[in-house]
């Protein structure tokens, strides 16, 4: 519910720009009251304080309007080195790369580029989006394609690899392109991913024809890049096929590009449930008031959000680090539901934890969080044997009196195997 007075100052925006409000203006939740000089209004908007100093800094002419505008924010997108100089300090390792020729490019939203520590090169957003020298140092265990989704590719940009599911890689394009994605060989390559219908055209086709599949991931690339009409057709024609059962979106957008979540995206995507989004965090430091705001809006949409994060050296590899970002994430009502290891793509070595690191999370939250703190912790395993999960050992022993077991604290349980009743 809008408060009354958050009710006149939207009404005064909407007066002076004869337009729709911007969506941000008609949350009432974690509101922080600001002045768009440009429009020369005060409004309330979820703005988190450090992105509200970047904007002022870097962005004084620029409107809250324009500002929570999602299409501003792709159209300035930071995705050269002259353009990320203007905001930070880069670090040698940074220059370095900087001269070197390389896969994936770099592409930072205004918005998430708010969040980056311009003076520290190791901050875990920062190290996450900017490029470093190192990606230039293949190790032999690295592949382009590590988990083998080429070999699995019945038709062009659809990936049959389990039973009753398949992948479809709707678009290349991500609103910010992340150093350690898996798909690095593939996105933001036209020559690889097109987002034609024609293209769909033949993905959709091939799920119309395997009654088999009753599950769709729609992924990439980032399906929320795309326009709602785009977007629409894809649902719209997934739900025409009776064996479809569920659809999921896997999506950074909703951390990097929040202002993409609008009150007529979650109109639009509630039509076609069920439908599930698993959201791609990384760190506690992304849930700001902006993303909070925008995963609020898609579950009172009624989709269900999952988190999947990638395990990263130097970014979320300690047990606390991914503590806080697991409280943080239920408390916007997305539940933490994969930690992956990070997949042996080229360059990715200084991101990759030993597997034991895994474990020890894992360790570290059962029985001292909520359940639904805990995430599955999973290998994608190499070409294409796909997730494999993970677990601290809790089973010590069996013998032919039953299971010996180890609890959380490390104290030991006899449960006996269910015998005949006497
Ligand atoms: S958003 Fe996903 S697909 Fe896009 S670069 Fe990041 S990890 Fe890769």
């Amino acid at each position: 519910m809008k408060s009354p007075q958050l009710l006149s100052l939207t009404s005064s925006v909407y007066e002076e720009n004869e337009t729709e409000p911007p969506d941000l203006l008609s949350h009432s939740g974690a509101i922080t009251r600001i002045q768009d000089r440009k429009l020369g209004v005060t409004v309330n908007s979820p703005f988190g304080e450090k992105t509200l100093r970047f904007k002022e800094q870097f962005y004084p002419n620029v409107s809250m309007k324009e500002w929570s505008s999602w299409q501003w924010q792709l159209s300035r997108s930071i995705t050269s080195w002259q353009q990320l100089s203007n905001f930070i300090k880069l670090s040698d390792r940074e220059l370095m790369s900087a001269e070197m020729k390389k896969k994936l490019p770099m592409r930072i939203t205004p918005y998430y580029a708010s969040l980056i520590d311009p003076e520290d090169p190791l901050q875990p957003i920062r190290r996450t989006m900017v490029p470093v020298y190192d990606e230039l140092l293949i190790s032999p265990e690295e592949k382009p394609d590590p988990l083998g989704e080429e070999t699995q590719s019945p038709v062009p940009q659809l990936v049959h690899r389990y039973p009753d599911r398949v992948l479809f890689l709707a678009t290349g394009v991500c609103a910010a392109y992340c150093r350690y994605c898996t798909r690095s060989h593939m996105v933001s390559n036209n020559d690889k991913v097109h987002s034609s219908f024609t293209s769909w055209d033949v993905a959709l086709d091939y799920i119309r024809e395997h009654t088999e599949i009753r599950d769709v991931l729609l992924s990439g690339g980032d399906p929320l890049t795309m326009s709602d009409n785009r977007l629409e057709y894809l649902l719209s024609r997934l739900r025409q096929i009776p064996h479809v059962e569920i659809i999921r979106i896997g999506s950074k957008v909703p951390v990097v590009l929040p202002q993409r979540i609008t009150s007529g995206l979650v109109r639009m995507l509630k039509k076609y449930h069920p439908l599930f989004m698993s959201i791609h965090f990384t760190h506690p430091d992304e849930i700001t008031p902006e993303v909070a705001f925008a995963c609020n809006r898609l579950a009172d949409a009624g989709l269900p959000l999952g988190s999947q994060t990638v395990l990263l050296k130097g970014v979320n590899d300690d047990p606390e680090v991914y503590r806080q970002l697991a409280h943080k994430l239920l408390k916007i009502r997305v539940r933490p539901y994969y930690l992956y290891q990070c997949d042996q793509i080229p360059g990715s070595a200084h991101f990759r934890t030993p597997v034991a690191k895994g474990l020890e999370i894992i360790k570290a939250l059962r029985g001292f969080t909520s359940g639904y703190a805990i995430p599955h912790f999973v290998i994608d395993a190499p070409d294409g044997g796909g997730k494999i999960p993970l677990l601290p050992n809790y089973l010590a022993e069996r013998n032919e009196k039953g299971y010996l077991l180890r609890n959380y604290e490390g104290k030991y349980y006899l449960y006996p195997e269910a015998q005949e009743p006497v």
